[in-house]
């Protein structure tokens, strides 16, 4: 339980109202910080403006996924005003207060940093990257089958790369019947693809593996698809790239060469925001009482 525990959760989108789902259901006392067009009500969770927060009270701070931008504003879907994160509210938390966000950029490190105080990136965690790949590869099918006249069983589809996410897609993509070949570069990764009962290829021979490819899902963050690679492409080809922005496609040249190339970013959040917020959920509620757990345990 988190029984005594405030925390303050700022902006986001319906993935976060899971997280504060959750958290109520734990008896933690939340104030819900850019919320103020939602109409639903939590009981144990106060909106709030950020200038009326007692920061001095507040446990841990839960920014969306995407954390701030690179001036601290947080994006809040369910509220019309702009809300910062400054290195004035974190000082003004006690020492053992953790900043719990998607990812970080130079502004998020640069203020916790500063004030000392602890950021945990979960999407940097294993778990939540094999978690939220379900819903990624499930909106990968779906752009497949929206982007193409014809079926994903029996058809051509190269993946890159066999991280967290390249594994789950290309193993689905197999079990819907594709012929599923996988881009990697190291050894360990092609041995693992063979495994797989599927076909290898090193990404060193990227533009000869992509000759008669029908879908090509890009998961390398890393300009991979390039112009080079995109000539040698059949004309009907579909570029899928899901890695983060600004993706590893040379966009202008697939457009200029008439390839449909789509960069995909935050599928989970789009097509399975439930899930994409229960992900988070567990994984904070686990995080935040293993904390109260450490602290407990200092104090005794
Ligand atoms: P990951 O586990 O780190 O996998 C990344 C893969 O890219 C690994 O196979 C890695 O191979 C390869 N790679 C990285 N740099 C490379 C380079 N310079 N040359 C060749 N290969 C390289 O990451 P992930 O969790 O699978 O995520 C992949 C990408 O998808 C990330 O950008 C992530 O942000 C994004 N993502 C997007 C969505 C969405 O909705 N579109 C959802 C989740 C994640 P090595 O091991 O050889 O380095």
């Amino acid at each position: 339980m988190l029984t005594g525990i405030q925390i303050a959760v700022i902006g986001g989108d319906a993935r976060q109202l899971e997280v504060v789902k959750k958290l109520t259901e734990l008896d933690a006392k939340l104030w819900l910080i850019g919320f103020e067009q939602l109409d639903h009500a939590f009981s144990g969770a106060v909106k709030e403006k950020i200038e009326d927060v007692d920061f001095s009270e507040i446990d841990g701070i839960i920014l969306p996924v995407p954390g701030t931008n690179t001036e601290g504003k947080v994006e809040t879907i369910f509220s019309g005003e702009n809300v910062y994160l400054t290195e004035e509210i974190l000082a003004s938390t006690p020492a053992h207060c953790t900043v719990y966000s998607g990812i970080s950029n130079k502004y998020l490190d640069s203020i916790t940093t500063n004030t000392n105080r602890k950021l945990v990136q979960l999407f940097e965690r294993d778990d939540v990257a094999i978690y939220n790949s379900i819903p990624t590869v499930e909106g990968t099918i779906m752009m497949a089958i929206q982007h193409t006249d014809f079926t994903i069983h029996g058809s051509k589809v190269s993946v890159l790369g066999l991280g967290r996410v390249g594994m789950s897609v290309a193993r689905t993509f197999h079990a819907l019947g594709a012929k599923v070949t996988v881009g990697a570069r190291k050894s360990e990764h092609l041995a693992r693809i063979t495994e797989m009962g599927l076909e290898p290829f090193h990404l060193d021979d990227l533009s000869e593996s992509i000759k008669d490819t029908d879908i090509c899902i890009n998961t390398i963050p890393y300009q991979i698809v390039t112009a080079a690679v995109i000539a040698k492409m059949p004309a009907h080809t579909l570029i899928i790239d899901l890695a983060s922005k600004p993706g590893g496609t040379d966009f202008r040249y697939a457009e200029k060469r008439g390839i449909k190339a789509l960069l995909a970013p935050g599928l989970p959040g789009i097509v399975a925001p439930k899930t994409a917020g229960k992900i988070l959920a567990n994984v904070l509620s686990q995080l935040l009482q293993e904390d109260l757990k450490q602290r407990k345990g200092k104090t005794i």
